[in-house]
């Protein structure tokens, strides 16, 4: 069995303590669900001193309808409570048809929006047991100076691997983020830097309390995903995408986003080749080779390169088809 490192666990109950802690505390890290930052201090991937968990947290755990036909999602809900809201099945049909493709039901009633959207990167060098990783030595995410899966490159290439940011992002969401000093909102997309270590653009001490999905009138979203077991997986490619189209059907806009292609989700403005236009079966064709053209899957996940970007054009197809039905 592996067993956890040393920590200290602070366990606030309203959002100020939180901020405060962490202002308190140096290189503190939240823990919400816990499903995806265990695992991972447990391979010793990180080693963080203390921890603060959110699940105490109630202004983390609401889901409201805002005044102008916005939904707040709060990130402290489960995966499963989300799903399960009646206000998202109404309003929300793409995430309630998303979230069960996350991980295992078990998961979905630990793990919250918020850890999904903030996940850690991942590889096939470093998601492994510190053992298994010492036969080869450290690696650039580890404490090395080395990429074990890209040897000649100085970056890190792990792979932006949540379920659910491509089609948030492609919804047009929001975020808040709320520390010490105050509060901000910015787009999701805006969240996510090209960096398998930096993979956040926020500051550590920043918690994201809530996610904002605009009013989406005529608007059809999907998620589509290719993992290797049916059962659960992490995504060897995500595609998310959403759709308005006017009375006359002609598209109005259009966004496609990809994850685990690279180290942040990959918004494609090739999607703009529908705009416009009422959506045919050779027009999406064109569109979907086109976005796989520009997407280059890393060598980092599951399945080959080859194969991930053929299926880039294969799933974005199918998944643009069926919202055009
Ligand atoms: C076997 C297994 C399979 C999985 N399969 C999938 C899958 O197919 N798809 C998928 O998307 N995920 C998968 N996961 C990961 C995980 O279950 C989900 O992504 C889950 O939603 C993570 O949420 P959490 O609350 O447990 O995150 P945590 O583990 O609590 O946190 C994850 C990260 O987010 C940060 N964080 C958490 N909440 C906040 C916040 N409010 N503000 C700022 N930072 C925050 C933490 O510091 C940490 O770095 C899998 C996990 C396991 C163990």
């Amino acid at each position: 069995m592996i067993r956890l490192p040393p920590f200290r666990f602070f366990t606030p109950g309203t959002l100020t303590e939180a901020t405060r802690l962490f202002a308190e505390h140096e290189r503190a890290v939240v823990v919400s669900g816990g499903t995806d930052l265990y695992p991972n201090m447990k391979r010793l991937q990180v080693s963080p001193p203390s921890l603060i968990s959110l699940r105490g947290v109630r202004e983390l755990k609401t889901i409201q309808a805002g005044a102008d036909g916005s939904i707040h999602l709060g990130a402290g809900m489960t995966l499963t409570q989300i799903e399960r809201h009646a206000l998202v099945r109404e309003r929300v049909p793409s995430l309630v048809e998303a979230i069960p493709l996350v991980s295992t039901l078990p998961l979905r009633n630990m793990g919250t929006l918020g850890g999904n959207l903030c996940l850690d990167t991942r590889c096939h060098f470093i998601n492994q047991t510190p053992f298994w990783r010492q036969a080869v030595g450290s690696c650039l995410k580890d404490v090395g100076d080395v990429c074990r899966v890209a040897p000649g490159g100085s970056r890190c290439w792990a792979i932006a691997s949540a379920d659910l940011p491509p089609l948030l992002i492609a919804l047009g969401a929001r975020i808040r983020l709320v520390s010490e000093r105050g509060e901000r909102e910015i787009p999701l997309s805006e969240l996510y830097r090209d960096d398998g270590i930096h993979y956040l653009n926020k500051m550590q001490d920043e918690i994201l309390t809530r996610v904002i999905l605009p009013r989406n009138e005529n608007v059809r979203a999907g998620y589509l995903k290719l993992r290797r077991r049916g059962a659960f997986d992490f995504p060897s490619l995500g595609v998310g995408a959403a759709l308005q189209f006017n009375a006359d059907g002609v598209c109005e806009s259009a966004r496609v986003v990809l994850g685990a292609v690279t180290s942040k989700p990959l918004e494609m403005p090739q999607a703009q080749g529908l705009v416009g236009e009422k959506l045919s079966a050779p027009l999406i064709a064109g569109v979907a080779e086109a976005i796989a053209l520009q997407a280059r899957p890393l060598q980092l996940a599951d399945y080959t390169y080859a194969f991930r970007k053929q299926m880039v054009a294969v799933y974005t197809s199918k998944l643009l088809n069926r919202l055009a039905d």
